[in-house]
C-alpha cells in the first residue's frame, strides 16, 4: 500500500475532476459538499451545491436562514436531518468560533451532522491535518489492493483501514484521501467493472494480479427493506390543496399530504372525508428509503368545505415555499397535471 501513496498523488493532480467546491479549499465550501455528497452522486449534487452557495454564501448566511426555505433549498436530496444539522453547526460556530470554521480535528468532529468521514475530509484537505477519511470508495480500493476477502462494511475492518492509511499519510493529506476517493469513483468502480488496465495501481493491486479484481470486495447480502403501506389523501377545496407537518417517525416535520398508514377502501374514503363532492382512486408508488419501502396508494378527493387543521395552500405555493419530500413527489406531479 506504501508504494501507492506517490502514485495515487500523482494520479489525482492529473485527473481531478473541476468541482465548484475544490475551488481554494474553503472550509465551508468543502463542508457542504460533503454533507451534500453523503448519499447523493456527484453529478446529482452539482446543481444543488451551486444553488445553495448561491442562496447561503457563508456560516453566518446560514446560521441565519428561515428552516423551511433551507429545507426547500433542499428539496429533492433527502435525510433532511443533514440540512437541520448544517444550521445547528453554523449557530454553534457564530457562538462557540466567532464564526469562523474551527480548524481543529476534535472541534470539526464536535460539531451536529459531521461524523468522522466529513471531519477527516474538512481536517485534510482544508487544513492539511494528517486525518483519514474512509467512505466505501476508500474500502473497496484498499480492500482490493491487499486482495483481502473481508466484509468492507465490517466497522472492524473500517478501523483497520483507517489505521493502516494513518501509518502512510504523506504530508499533502488531502491530495491522498481525494486521490483515493476519486480513484474509486471513476476506475476502481464498484460491482466487478473495475478498469484495471487504465488504474495507476495495476501493478501493485494484488486482487488484480491475482486475477480477483471482479470478485473482490465480496458481496454481502443486502439486509431487507421494512415495508409499510400508506394511503395518500390528495385534498382540494377552492383551488387549493390540503398539507400539514408530519409528526413523528421518518419525516419529522417535513411536510406532506395527508394520509394513513395502511390501504383503505373507496367506501372507508366516503367514511372518513364525507363532505366530498368527488372522490377517485389516484396514482400509486412506491419509495424505497435507506431501510424501509412504503407503497402508496391515493384518492384524489374534491370537498365541500376546509378542514382546520390542515395547511391549504396553492401548487404554486408547494413549488416555492414548501419542502415536500420525494416520497410525496409523484402525487404533487399528479396534482399539477390534473390543474
Ligand atoms: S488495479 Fe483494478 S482493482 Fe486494483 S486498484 Fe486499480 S482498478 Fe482497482
Amino acid at each position: 500500500m506504501k508504494n501507492c501513496v506517490e502514485l495515487i498523488i500523482n494520479w489525482y493532480k492529473n485527473n481531478k475532476r473541476c468541482l465548484p467546491w475544490r475551488d481554494g479549499c474553503n472550509p465551508y465550501y468543502v463542508w457542504i459538499s460533503e454533507v451534500m455528497l453523503q448519499q447523493t452522486r456527484i453529478e446529482s449534487v452539482i446543481p444543488y451545491y451551486n444553488r445553495f452557495i448561491h442562496k447561503i454564501p457563508n456560516i453566518k448566511a446560514l446560521s441565519l436562514i428561515d428552516e423551511d426555505d433551507l429545507l426547500k433549498l433542499w428539496e429533492g436530496l433527502g435525510y433532511y436531518s443533514r440540512a437541520r444539522n448544517l444550521k445547528k453547526a453554523a449557530c454553534i460556530i457564530m457562538e462557540r468560533f466567532n464564526g469562523v470554521f474551527p480548524s481543529n480535528y476534535e472541534d470539526i468532529l464536535s460539531l451536529p451532522g459531521i461524523g468522522e468521514y466529513t471531519a477527516g475530509a474538512i481536517a485534510s484537505i482544508c487544513f492539511s491535518l494528517k486525518e483519514v477519511c474512509i467512505d466505501g470508495n476508500v474500502m473497496r480500493v484498499f480492500t482490493r489492493i491487499m486482495n483481502y476477502d473481508w466484509d468492507i462494511s465490517d466497522k472492524n475492518n473500517k478501523k483497520t483501514v483507517s489505521l493502516e492509511l494513518k501509518k502512510i499519510l504523506p504530508e499533502n493529506p488531502g491530495d491522498f484521501n481525494q486521490g483515493i476517493m476519486e480513484l474509486g469513483e471513476t476506475i476502481c468502480l464498484p460491482n466487478g467493472i473495475p478498469k484495471c488496465k487504465e488504474c495507476p495501481l495495476k501493478f501493485y493491486c494484488l486482487a488484480f494480479l491475482n486475477g480477483n479484481s471482479s470478485i473482490i470486495p465480496r458481496k454481502i447480502k443486502a439486509k431487507s427493506k421494512i415495508e409499510e403501506e400508506y394511503t395518500i389523501f390528495l385534498l382540494k377545496y377552492k383551488g387549493r390543496v390540503a398539507i400539514r407537518k408530519r409528526e413523528n417517525g421518518l419525516l419529522k416535520n417535513m411536510w406532506e399530504f395527508p394520509n394513513k398508514q395502511g390501504f383503505i377502501t373507496y367506501e372507508q374514503v366516503l367514511k372518513e372525508y364525507p363532505n366530498n363532492q368527488f372522490v377517485e382512486l389516484g396514482i400509486t408508488h412506491t419509495h424505497i428509503f435507506s431501510h424501509k419501502k412504503w407503497f402508496m396508494n391515493s384518492y384524489y378527493i374534491e370537498l365541500t368545505n376546509y378542514i382546520d387543521s390542515f395547511v391549504w395552500v396553492s401548487l404554486d405555493e408547494i413549488d416555492s415555499i414548501y419542502a415536500l419530500p420525494g416520497a410525496f413527489q409523484p402525487f404533487f406531479k399528479y396534482l399539477k397535471e390534473k390543474k
